[in-house]
């Protein structure tokens, strides 16, 4: 059976997936760490969903990057995936056509607009460039969209975060993908990032705001999309 790990930050994103494919909640990550795994099957493919989990320190979701790399690290230690997909929502720009609840497969590469290093010989690796996988068949078979993935650790941007997310062309903006595809490049797992836009970067309401007023029929968009590339990969 095939082998799929799905890594998604927050909850409310996870949970329609998680009750989709039935997936029983289990305790195999290190009692350490606050993320929270399910595990199910349909005969074909094996699945094990990662989510962030909550900090108990600040009593939220355990979004950004850090989590990121760690979950999908211990994930890997114990389930060895044939394919890891990071499902998540992102902001969008409208002036580049996007509207509230697309979803993009990410394009290669995935690159940070945060980690700025102006030493010449640590520049790219500061934005990094982390591969997926060629997404343009799945892209048309399933009418989803394509698009370039930017990580930054932070919900709002400013002047440099813009300029880098110019230069990496970014059509989806998040916080996580950039660790997580830096793990797969480093275990050699082939990497599918999908992104459902909950918010413009360029929309005239604070991100905030739009992401709480568009996260719940986002995540359902984000839902479909999954089921069908489940199907398919
Ligand atoms: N305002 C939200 C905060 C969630 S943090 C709340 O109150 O619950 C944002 C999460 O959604 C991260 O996991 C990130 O990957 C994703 N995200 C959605 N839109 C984003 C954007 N415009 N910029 C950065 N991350 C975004």
């Amino acid at each position: 059976m095939k082998k799929i790990l799905i890594y998604i930050a927050m909850q409310s994103e996870a949970q329609p997936i998680i009750d989709t494919l039935g997936l029983e909640q289990v305790s195999i990550l290190p009692a350490a760490l606050p993320m929270k795994s399910y595990q199910g099957e349909d005969g074909k493919q094996q699945y094990l969903i990662v989510t962030g989990g909550k900090s108990d320190l600040y009593d939220v979701d355990n979004v950004g990057t850090e989590p990121a790399a760690v979950g999908l690290q211990a994930a890997l230690n114990l389930f060895d995936a044939d394919l890891v997909i990071n499902a998540g929502t992102a902001g969008g720009w409208q002036n580049k056509g996007t509207n509230i609840a697309d979803v993009f497969l990410g394009k290669s590469p995935v690159r940070y607009h945060d980690h700025r290093i102006p030493i010449p010989t640590f520049e790219a690796y500061g934005k990094g460039s982390y591969p997926c996988i060629d997404t343009s068949d799945l892209a048309k078979q399933l009418n989803l969209k394509q698009g370039f993935i930017s990580t930054s650790n932070s919900l709002d941007y400013n002047e440099d975060c813009d300029r880098l997310m110019k230069q990496n062309q970014a059509d989806c903006k998040e916080m996580e993908c950039a660790a997580l595809a830096w793990v797969c490049h480093l275990y050699q797992k082939p990497f599918l990032p999908v992104k459902a836009i909950t918010d413009f970067v360029d929309g005239e309401h604070p991100t905030a705001e739009q992401f709480q007023a568009n996260l719940a029929r986002t995540c359902e968009a984000l839902r479909d999309a999954i089921i069908k590339i489940l199907k398919i990969v």
